[in-house]
């Protein structure tokens, strides 16, 4: 008889590592495994964190590491947005109490701030608190299709490092795969946005100074978007640059309307890229 797990999480990124830690510390007796194609840390793109996710932080246990990692806090930011290039603030210190009351019956803790990490690192601090909490975690092993039988999922096939297929048995499949979209893949449940089907890009610069300086305080991590769809964010050394665009007009990006992102966009940096 093959081993079984309560629960089976494929991805662990941020989702991942959070369900299989939950769940470990709210019913410590359930086996959850997670499984991870990257055998190490892996770069992802999306480091910018909101003070949304302090909450869920706290409440999985992993506060404190994530604080003490030394990722520049971040209170709000500043925006240049529409026809008018005036830069205006969004920030995190500013809450309406009429607003918090509304929303949560009173007032939650106060948090202002976030961090700009660096997701490598970020996602691997979840992911073994995940396993501190007793998850188990197969690195470098890759979901190849769900295991089905009397019309649900009863498991997945996995490959390992060595290519060897693996089935592992499981009463709940979690698919915590992003962007692969695994389970999406054999169901066809994935449904696309007409109004968000978009590319992009990202790279990021070493050494970038701001050419100008907005209303941010100095502690203040500044963010620029242009026309709609152009992000700059920057942290102590490492800045990042995220071009996201309609699908429709990704060609026009290629073929040549890039200069004139960048002429506004890059042109706000000095700096050499990484
Ligand atoms: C250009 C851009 C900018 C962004 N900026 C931000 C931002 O500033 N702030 C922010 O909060 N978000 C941002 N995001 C979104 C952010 O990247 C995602 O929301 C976030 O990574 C989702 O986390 P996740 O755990 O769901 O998925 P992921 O982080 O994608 O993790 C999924 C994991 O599953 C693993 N996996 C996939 N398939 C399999 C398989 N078959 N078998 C085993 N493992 C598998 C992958 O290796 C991966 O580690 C941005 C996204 C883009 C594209």
């Amino acid at each position: 008889m093959s081993e079984r797990w309560d629960l089976i999480v494929i991805g662990g990124g941020p989702a991942g590592s959070t369900l299989a830690g939950l769940v470990k510390k709210h019913a410590p007796e359930r086996r959850v495994l997670i499984i991870e194609k990257a055998p190490g840390p892996r770069h992802h793109v999306g480091e910018s964190l909101l003070p949304g996710i302090i909450p869920v932080l706290k409440e999985l246990g992993v506060y404190d590491k994530i604080d003490a990692a030394g990722f520049p806090k971040k209170l709000g930011a500043t925006f240049v947005w529409g026809a008018d290039r005036t830069p205006w603030d969004a920030d995190f210190t500013d809450g309406s109490i009429q607003e918090l009351i509304e929303r949560h019956g009173g007032i939650p803790e106060k948090i202002n701030y976030a961090w700009q990490v660096k997701r490598s690192e970020y996602d691997e601090l979840l992911l073994g608190h995940a396993v501190e909490l007793g998850a188990e975690a197969a690195r470098g092993e890759t979901a190849l299709r769900p295991i089905e039988e009397d019309g649900r999922i009863a498991g997945v096939v996995t490959a390992g490092a060595d290519g060897a297929e693996i089935s592992r048995r499981c009463d709940f499949l979690a698919d915590c795969s992003g962007q692969d979209g695994f389970l999406s893949r054999f169901r066809k449940t994935r449904v696309y946005n007409p109004g968000l089907r978009n590319v992009a890009a990202f790279a990021y610069f070493r050494g970038a100074k701001w050419k100008y300086t907005y209303t941010g305080a100095p502690s203040r991590l500044l963010w620029k978007i242009e026309k709609r769809n152009l992000w700059l964010k920057k942290s102590n050394n490492r800045a990042s640059y995220q071009l996201a665009t309609r699908r429709l007009r990704s060609h026009e990006v290629y073929q040549g309307r890039t200069r004139s992102y960048n002429s506004r966009g890059v042109a706000v940096f000095a700096g050499r890229p990484q």
